[in-house]
């Protein structure tokens, strides 16, 4: 039997090895010119192949096919992450979000092993590290997709930091990316309310990092999202970055909505903080809700009630929310301009 290359020859005999259930062995490799592969302990199963004398083919020289073990379940030193990424890797092209239970089933029905969560994850990121490339691939990547956004919609305003490398000669390193597409800015000027509500999450890639990004809402209450930005860290410096570049990106847009907007900003809290604070120290049944009367009174007279009803269950507690400055998480206080009533965040 020839094969063209010793991968070649050593990739079909791990898939026999697979498919047939048999744990085998390579104990010798000599520069991949010479390859074998046994079986167990006292199984004379053996292949034996090296390159042919002109080198043109990789030709197997002696084989002892018989077994005299026994057929493995559940786990097989051939299925390891690698190969079975590059056995499953059309299923992973076709849905890169195949879900690891279906891997598993696969994996079982094709092969008789079991395979670990862990071990689906791997194969995961193995089978989609040649489909789609590393994070850092990615990155690299960063310039010319920005400079690709800009020749389509040139109103885009993307702004990126780079720290210079520890090494002359290396190329930048990426610090933060910021990024507002036209469409979206004009969606939010001329049919949104007059409300951005702004905040961070962690990126969860071994790159870390967070996004920060600024959401609107439309008519209807719906999340619209005007920018964001990738940072390395949520921070004083990085927020000042992001909301600078998000009054340059809107002011320089000049619409009425933005110039009456800015100068004189009504600042809310989502009432989820003030409340996590609070409630850390007036815990017990009626405590949230008497929390939230208050926060949703929409005139005073309602919220003085609110807070006469809350002062009845404690008085400290009620103290302890006035001293919250309720100013910026009650609905009473809002300023009507923006005809938005939101007490949480939630969108951002
Ligand atoms: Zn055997």
């Amino acid at each position: 039997m020839r094969f063209n290359s010793t991968e070649l020859f050593k990739d079909t005999v791990n898939r026999y090895a697979a498919v047939s259930r048999y744990s085998i062995r390579w104990t010798k490799s000599y520069k991949m010119q010479k390859l074998a592969t046994k079986c167990k302990k006292g199984c004379p199963w053996y292949v034996y192949a090296s390159w042919s004398g002109d080198k043109t083919c990789f030709v197997v020289k002696s084989v002892k096919p018989t077994h005299h073990c026994n057929r493995q379940d559940f786990e097989n030193r051939q299925c390891r992450p690698k190969w079975l990424a590059r056995e499953f890797m059309m299923q992973y092209k076709l849905d890169p979000n195949w879900p690891k239970k279906a891997l598993a089933k696969a994996v079982m029905e094709k092969f008789g092993v079991r395979l670990e969560s862990w071990a689906c994850y791997r194969v995961k990121r193995e089978a989609h590290r040649p489909l789609h490339g590393s994070l850092q691939h990615h990155y690299m990547k960063v310039g010319s997709y920005l400079k690709e956004l800009l020749k389509n919609d040139p109103d885009t305003l993307v702004e990126v930091a780079t720290v210079n490398p520890e090494n002359e000669g290396e190329p930048p390193v990426f610090q933060r990316r910021y990024m507002s597409l036209s469409g979206l800015r004009k969606g939010f000027l001329n049919g949104c309310r007059p409300v951005l509500c702004v905040d961070g999450c962690f990126l969860k890639t071994f790159l870390r990092g967070q996004l920060l990004v600024a959401v609107a809402r439309d008519g209807n209450n719906q999340m619209f999202p005007v920018s964001w930005a990738v940072v390395e860290s949520e921070d004083n410096d990085s927020w000042h970055w992001f909301l600078f570049n998000l009054k340059k990106d809107l002011n320089g847009f000049e619409a009425e909505a933005v110039a009456t907007l800015f100068p004189n900003v009504e600042h809310r809290l989502c009432a989820r903080h003030p409340f996590s604070n609070w409630t850390k120290k007036h815990k017990g049944p009626g405590f949230k809700n008497a929390f939230y009367k208050v926060v949703k009174a929409t005139n005073m007279s309602a919220y003085e009630i609110a807070l006469q009803e809350l002062r009845v269950l404690s008085q400290d507690a009620a103290t302890d929310l006035v001293n919250e400055q309720p100013k910026r998480f009650c609905r009473a206080f809002f300023r009507t301009f923006n005809k938005c009533e939101l007490v949480v965040n939630n969108l951002a």
